[in-house]
């Protein structure tokens, strides 16, 4: 029994779409990668963890989902990504900016060197940017697609990560705004999805280099309820289907009311 027979048929929203998924050996990306399997979709992972990007692949369908290596902060990968999706399914309907690092965490600008910081935004930023444009190449003749980044709560408040991490955050959302502007007129939609804290590998290496005082404070805003990867994914892809047709230029929070609960007055 393979995982397509989980949802039925009409159920399906993603049939017929070529998704491309970067970071999408790992948490968010991973999961985003079965649920879109799932609704039909061919996936194609791109990361720079082989072995694991490769194994997701199995385990889904080789007829419907492919690996690619790809480091986003190279253009020539990511070039190459979306020349791997358009050649393995004839087209690239949903790019998935997911790829991201947390950097060290240092919470202080004093401690924090030029190269953290750049690491950081190049990763989230320039990878996001580099997805962009090359989705867009592809897009632009067809007319139509779905454009994704991962943002964060980091894209709308300060603190509880890294100046970088913060940057790099609200650096996509103003990505993702003026290309929904640029891209609108070619029928594609850019949109950006904006997780509170979410338990990952990524979260779990920055929570183990910072103390446990901070850890607790992250967590109690949610009550000690954490967001699974799958929240995540499930926000994507409303984002990917065409029952979003009339969405761009959104930043799509998904925080349980965190951010609304640090910025209100009640
Ligand atoms: P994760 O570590 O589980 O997954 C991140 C993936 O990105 C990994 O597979 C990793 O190999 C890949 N990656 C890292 N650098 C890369 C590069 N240069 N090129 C290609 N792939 C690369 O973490 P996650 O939490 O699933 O992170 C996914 C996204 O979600 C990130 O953009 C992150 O900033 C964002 N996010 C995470 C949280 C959280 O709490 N986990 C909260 C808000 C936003």
């Amino acid at each position: 029994m393979g995982s397509f027979s989980l949802v039925s048929a009409a159920a399906r929203r993603l049939e017929g779409k070529v998704a491309l998924i970067t970071g999408g050996a790992s948490g968010i990306g991973e999961s985003t990668a079965r649920i879109f399997s799932k609704h039909g979709a061919k996936v194609v992972i791109a990361d720079i963890q082989d072995e694991l990007g490769h194994s997701i692949c199995k385990e889904l369908s080789p007829q419907s989902s492919s690996f690619v290596h790809c480091d986003v902060t190279k253009e020539t990968e990511v070039e190459n990504a979306v020349n791997h999706a358009v050649s393995k399914y004839g087209k690239l309907d949903i790019m998935f900016n997911n790829a991201g690092i947390a950097g060290a965490a240092k919470l202080n600008i004093l401690d924090t060197t030029k190269a953290e910081f750049e690491q950081v935004v190049s990763v989230n930023l320039v990878g996001a940017f580099l997805g962009t444009k090359h989705a867009a190449r592809v897009m632009i003749p067809a007319r139509k697609g779905s454009i994704i980044t991962t943002a964060s709560t980091s894209s709308i408040i300060g603190g509880g990560a890294t100046n970088g991490y913060t940057s790099s955050k609200h650096g996509v959302v103003g990505l993702m705004r003026n290309t929904a502007v640029e891209l609108g007129q070619f029928g594609i939609r850019v949109n950006c999805v904006s997780p509170y804290a979410i338990a990952t590998p990524l979260l779990k290496d920055f929570l183990t280099q910072l103390d446990t005082n901070k850890i607790s404070n992250i967590f109690s805003s949610l009550k000690g309820e954490v967001l699974k990867p799958e929240d995540v994914a499930e926000a994507a892809l409303y984002l990917g289907s065409d029952e979003s047709k009339y969405v761009s230029g959104h930043n799509l929070v998904i925080d349980g009311g965190f951010t609304i609960l640090n910025t209100g007055f009640c």
